[in-house]
């Protein structure tokens, strides 16, 4: 007879590590969400070797205190929902409570960090989970080391380092975008690759979208009182041969939504023909009670309390700013 057993602890974190840390941007991703969190108004990251030797995430947001630090690495563990009702109308990037669970069963993983109140800051290494006195100013840093040393089955699906920086990139992109109003640096081996202040939403896209899709951009603002949709749609002068400037937020969340791609899609339908894929920067807004984002670990994808009425909300409003009059209105490739 086969024996049913209950799995170790690190066995079961390492499992779900399968879901949450596909690659060092997945880790980047959940770093980064947990600065976002933690009201970070800085966040400075900085890799080497495309994250897999390290990846480093230092924020200046409200930190964990010494008593929880060993609490923040357990599964399951979270200060962000304590109940159902807070699920259903959940706020922060994070909830789950097991991203950094997930990360340290397969990384080195260390925490130093310095919360409100304490007199000095704290450090916590996941392999002995001993908090010891540590010097940092402010907030909170995070370093995953070697990512996979221990798993090799999964280190073997690991790409270039040129290929891991780019969805790393990519990854730092989606929060840059997602919140200018946050300054934001990332760094590859010791190089500075982006430096940005703190600014507004176009000016950020400016800074991080080539100048060609803002050149051609139509700008998009329509709120139904429960949905508000902004930001940049370009016209089909600048459409692609694929899906890579395609940035959809719900509520400050990157998303690759079915739904809401279909509907931007349709709002091309007449202008852009064939092969190509339109390129945008949507951010749609509205109460967290009317999406559920809890459908899968990564969060990429949503689903709608009201399906159609996004749906339809969507598409009239990236279609009326594609057939509204005049050339790309954005102003700002005349700065
Ligand atoms: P989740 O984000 O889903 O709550 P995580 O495993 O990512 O789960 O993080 C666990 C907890 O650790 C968070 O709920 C938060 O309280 C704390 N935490 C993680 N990163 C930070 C950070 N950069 N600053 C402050 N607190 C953090
Ligand atoms: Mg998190």
């Amino acid at each position: 007879m086969p024996q049913i057993r209950v799995l170790p602890d690190l066995l079961i974190n390492q499992i779900a590590a399968g879901e949450v840390v596909e690659r060092p941007a997945s880790v980047l991703k959940e770093l980064l969400e947990n600065a976002v969190d933690a009201g970070s108004r800085s966040i400075e990251v900085a890799l080497e070797q495309g994250g897999v030797r390290r990846i480093r995430v230092a924020d200046d947001g409200c930190g964990i205190v010494r008593e929880q630090l060993a609490l923040a690495l357990d599964r399951h563990a979270t200060s962000k929902i304590t109940s159902l009702d807070d699920l259903e109308h959940v706020a922060t990037m994070g909830f789950r409570g097991e991203a950094l669970a997930a990360i340290a069963a397969v990384a080195r993983t260390t925490i130093t960090s310095l919360a409100e109140g304490e007199r000095h800051a704290w450090r916590i290494d996941a392999s002995d989970r001993q908090p010891a006195p540590a010097a940092l100013n402010h907030g909170t840093v995070v370093e995953v080391a070697d990512l996979y040393y221990n798993t090799p089955a999964r280190r073997k699906f690991l790409k270039t380092e040129a290929t891991e920086f780019a969805h790393c990139d990519e990854m730092f992109r989606r929060v840059a975008l997602a919140r200018p109003d946050i300054a934001m640096q990332l760094s590859h081996n010791g190089r500075v690759i982006h430096r940005l202040p703190p600014v507004e939403h176009t000016k950020r896209a400016a800074a991080l979208l080539s100048d060609d899709f803002i050149h051609h951009a139509r700008p998009i603002d329509a709120d139904s009182g429960i949905l508000r949709l902004s930001g940049l749609a370009a016209l089909p002068a600048y459409s692609r041969a694929n899906r890579d400037a395609q940035y959809f937020f719900v509520n400050g969340r990157f998303v690759r939504d079915k739904l809401l791609t279909h509907a931007v899609r349709q709002a091309y339908a007449d202008i852009l023909h064939g092969q190509r894929h339109p390129a945008y920067l949507l951010f749609l807004e509205l109460d967290p009670a009317g999406v559920d984002v809890n459908v899968h670990p990564a969060k990429i994808e949503v689903r709608f309390r009201d399906a159609r009425a996004v749906h339809q909300f969507v598409f009239h409003a990236v279609s009326r700013s594609l057939a509204a009059p005049g050339a790309a209105a954005t102003g700002l490739d005349a700065e």
